[in-house]
């Protein structure tokens, strides 16, 4: 393990999921030494259980800047998907994505819906050809994308660990990090078994980033999410997006996902959470009531208190940063925001990430 001054690597990251693995691979990809330490049997925590919808939120929409960020994440993950399956095998599938939307959605949300180009608002005939198999209550007006994605977390991180292999990332599985602390010209990393040291650290552990001794002030906290794996001999086409998602994996079987829940943390499944899921799924798809399922998921997302991922130096240090909190988007959003990291990094060049990310803002609430 890197001791000596000598051997210091340019930067250690604490935490492995898929928000730790890009962010190696950009920086390794640019020349720099990176370590990687991570707490778990196998790497990534909520990568392992999310959903896989890839598509922008409508919930962000309100917010024009964070919102073109999201959409531009999502052209990224595409040029991974066209990069990394080749090389690594296949992790994704491309469905069009259909929102079912209340008139009070449609209040809030205003003219930004066309403005930005959601979707087209699809009924009657051409609604019943796109959506074979769904039950969709006619109070609900429909907007239709192409450009949706499903992405299997533990198979994209799976490629992206293949990457930080080929460019020569040091990683340490089972290695938990309990504290990070400038110490003079390096940055000291307490684990259980001794103290390493890096250049620069950069706290990427998902939920746990603000752990005591880590990236405590920046308000990184979890959030439950639970999920079921249904299989089926019903065919869904696209991902229904409502009060929940309901969508076609990457295999044959279809998704339902996810509860939001303040639960601490928490990470079992719990009968309410699945039994709302099943609900939903049964009542939108009647043909699932004889479905099988046969996983069922619950895990923490990293959440913060802007509900924006928080990047950037942790207030009171120059040596400790933090990539974290990207909520229930972080396979969309994690390569766009380990590029935008790896520029401040590397060329302190900050401006492909938007402002409200700045931890300086976290612990505010901007909206
Ligand atoms: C049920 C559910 C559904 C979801 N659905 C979607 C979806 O449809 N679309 C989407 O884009 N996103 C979705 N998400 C969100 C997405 O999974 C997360 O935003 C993303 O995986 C976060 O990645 P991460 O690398 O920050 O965290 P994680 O994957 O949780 O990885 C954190 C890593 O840090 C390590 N770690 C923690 N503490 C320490 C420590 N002290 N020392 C060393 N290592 C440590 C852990 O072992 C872990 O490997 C969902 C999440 C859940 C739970």
């Amino acid at each position: 393990m890197p001791s000596s001054p000598s051997a210091l690597p340019d930067f250690a990251l604490v935490g492995g999921g898929i928000v730790g693995a890009c962010l190696a691979e950009e920086l390794s990809g640019q020349g720099a030494s990176v370590l990687v330490l991570d707490s778990g049997t196998e790497s990534g925590h909520a990568t392992n259980r999310a959903a896989g919808v890839a598509v922008p939120s409508l919930r962000y929409l309100n917010d024009r800047e964070f919102y073109g960020w999201l959409r531009a994440a999502k052209l990224d993950l595409d040029a991974d998907v066209a990069r990394l399956e080749p090389r690594y095998g296949a992790f994704s599938v491309a469905r069009p994505v259909l929102r079912a939307l209340r008139e009070p959605d449609i209040d809030t949300y205003g003219g930004l819906l066309d403005e930005v180009g959601v979707g087209t608002w699809i009924a009657g005939d051409e609604l019943a050809a796109a959506t074979t198999g769904l039950k969709l209550p006619p109070s609900r007006r429909y907007l239709l994308a192409e450009d949706g994605l499903m992405v299997d977390g533990r198979g994209y991180l799976d490629a992206v660990l293949g990457r930080c292999r080929d460019q020569g990332v040091t990683w340490q599985q089972g290695c938990t990090v309990r504290e990070v602390r400038e110490d003079g010209r390096a940055t000291a990393i307490r684990t259980d078994d001794g103290t390493l040291h890096a250049d620069r650290v950069v706290v990427t552990a998902g939920a746990w980033s603000s752990g005591k001794g880590l990236a405590e002030s920046t308000g990184v906290r979890p959030q439950r999410g639970q999920m079921a794996v249904l299989r089926t001999e019903e065919t869904l086409t696209c991902i229904l997006s409502s009060a929940y998602y309901l969508a076609p994996g990457v295999g044959d079987d279809v998704i339902v996902g996810a509860t939001e829940e303040d639960a601490g943390f928490v990470s079992h499944v719990t009968t309410e959470g699945i039994g709302q899921l099943l609900r939903f799924a049964t009542t939108a798809m009647p043909g699932l009531a004889d479905s099988v399922p046969v996983e069922l998921r619950a895990g923490l997302r990293p959440v913060s208190d802007t509900g924006r991922p928080v990047a950037g130096a942790v207030p009171g240090h120059d040596r400790v940063f933090v990539l974290a909190g990207h909520a229930g988007h972080g396979l969309l959003s994690a390569r766009m925001s380990a590029k935008g990291m790896a520029a401040g990094l590397l060329a302190d060049d900050w401006d492909a990430l938007p402002r409200s990310m700045c931890p300086a803002h976290a612990r505010g609430g901007v909206a």
